[in-house]
């Protein structure tokens, strides 16, 4: 059987993350299989594939492991424990101290079938563990049981870093997304840009109408602000009437004009909600990577929020750019 690993399609998993109100499992029937045996790895590509699965089959630990590392990564694995290179066991543990990456929910297969190896191998950080020769139907149930907790999981993520009111990422989400397009800027040189935005008198709209209407509104702010962005923009409210957009791939240029879009997007047409009319404005700080003296997210966002005061103090409802950092410098 040919190694079925496919090549990286990091762009998927990066929009996957960044529509992230829907399941990551949810979209996944994605299982690897890591075992040096023929026969083993056909029983199991044929059963999985029979089920609907989509199934990777690595010959070894280190084709494992590397596909373990891909952005998109099954979410389930069955790992041998003997194979070359590296053991199942031993991805376990590597999988467990990788607290970054999505988690991975790793099935152990061996012949080995005393006790003290099933602790040695949940020890290590496998989430549950099959002999061989195994069941059918074993099989089945134990993966059904892998995917309840993976949704779960899932599940209990993206209420974590979700906001209630908008349904938007809330700061801890929308960061993440930033943190990780900060380095893969930083790895590929490609540009990216953020753009901070805050309603311009929010207090006022709260103090005048009350905090329904003004919850609303940032409603209404929050839909009009995505309808504006790409499918792989991010947007997030980073705090609250402050909102967070990561724009992969943009120059301050580029980034500018969303902004704008976004800005007239909010401003020129009256936010109607219980029978009133409210016109409702942002004030937009916008920063590329460019901008930041040290390419790192604080800095971006500070960048951004410099440019974003300067909004602010110059009148309101508009666009300000930072400048660019790098060429600041003497
Ligand atoms: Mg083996």
């Amino acid at each position: 059987m040919e190694d079925q690993a496919s090549g990286n399609s990091e762009q998927h998993f990066d929009q996957s993350q960044h529509l992230s109100s829907a399941s990551l499992v949810q979209r996944q029937n994605r299982i690897l299989i890591a075992d040096d045996e023929s026969v083993t790895c056909r029983k199991l590509h044929g059963l999985l594939t029979g089920q609907g699965y989509e199934v990777v089959v690595t010959r070894n630990g280190t084709d494992a492991w590397e596909c373990l590392q891909r952005d998109d990564t099954p979410l389930l694995a069955i790992l041998d424990w003997m194979m070359p290179s590296i053991s199942g066991v031993d991805i376990c543990r590597r999988l467990r101290a990788s607290k970054a990456r999505p988690y991975v929910y790793a099935i152990i297969l061996t012949a080995k079938d005393e006790r003290p190896d099933l602790i040695k191998a949940m020890e290590a950080g496998a989430d549950d563990y099959l002999s061989k020769p195994f069941d059918a139907d074993e099989l089945r149930v134990r993966l059904a049981a892998g995917w309840r907790v993976l949704a779960l999981q899932d599940e209990l993520r993206t209420k974590a870093l979700h906001d209630d009111l908008t349904g938007l990422l809330n700061r801890g989400g929308i960061l993440d997304i930033a943190r990780r397009e900060v380095a893969k800027t930083v790895r590929l040189g490609a540009p990216m840009a953020v753009v901070l935005a805050d309603v311009d008198h929010f207090k006022d709209v709260n103090d005048v109408h009350g905090h329904d209407i003004g919850d609303a509104v940032l409603n209404e702010t929050a839909q009009r602000f995505s309808a504006q962005l790409r499918d792989y923009d991010a947007l997030g409210r980073y705090g609250g009437e402050e909102f967070l957009a990561v724009l992969p791939g943009c120059d301050a240029t580029t980034a500018a004009r969303v902004a704008e879009r976004m800005r007239a997007a909010l401003s020129d047409t009256v936010v109607t909600t219980r029978g009133q009319n409210i016109r409702v404005s942002a004030s937009f700080g916008v920063a590329a990577v460019a901008s930041a003296l040290e390419p790192g997210v604080a800095e971006l966002i500070a960048a951004a929020d410099k440019a974003l005061y300067r909004g602010k103090s110059s009148g309101r409802n508009r666009v300000e750019v930072a400048a660019d950092g790098t060429r600041a410098q003497p």
